[in-house]
């Protein structure tokens, strides 16, 4: 397969994968829930409205659930997310596995002459509800050194130990000793 062959399979894969985050209103009009199933990649929040501090993970991020018109002008969409995000640790900043499992229901206002609805402001609406407080890499993470920003994960880093406060006391003790 030529090179350009391969480009073009791709685009056309990605651009599939994109499209199914669009419903037509029409599919909606008999009241009937209508059923979704896609993969939503980083590529897709890449123009986010959201500021999200995570990143899907490379293989995307699995979204199954409903769709079904509410009135001329409403749809409930309601759907399951699940896959693995990164988010930076709260103390290192390494990129961090964080497994999603979120339920998610909101109406979506769809004006009049919108032909087709797009799930994906729902979707980012759940990962931004749903971003965790802090995610450390590891529970005993010992962070950045605040003097130099070495990553303390790996062995400690040049800088001098801070000066022990000086209590009085302890000198009165250790002139005893
Ligand atoms: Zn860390
Ligand atoms: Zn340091």
């Amino acid at each position: 397969m030529s090179i350009q062959i391969l480009i073009w399979h791709m685009r056309t894969y990605r651009a599939k994968r994109v499209d199914m985050m669009r419903i037509q209103r029409e599919v909606l009009q008999n009241g009937k829930p209508y059923p979704f199933s896609f993969v939503i990649t980083q590529e897709a929040l890449d123009d986010s409205r959201q500021e999200l501090s995570g990143v899907i993970s490379e293989a995307g991020l699995l979204a199954e659930g409903q769709i079904k018109m509410q009135s001329q002008t409403h749809v409930e969409v309601c759907f399951h997310l699940s896959g693995e995000m990164r988010y930076p640790c709260a103390r290192c900043l390494k990129p961090t596995a964080y497994a999603c499992d979120f339920d998610y229901r909101e109406t979506l206002d769809v004006p009049a002459e919108t032909e087709e609805i797009s799930i994906l402001p729902a979707i980012e609406e759940c990962l931004f509800v749903n971003e965790p407080f802090r995610v450390l890499c590891r529970p005993d993470c010992k962070g950045l050194c605040p003097r130099c920003g070495a990553d303390l994960n790996d062995g400690p880093c040049p800088c001098p130990e801070p000066e022990p406060e000086t209590d009085p006391r302890m000198a009165a003790l250790k002139a005893l000793l």
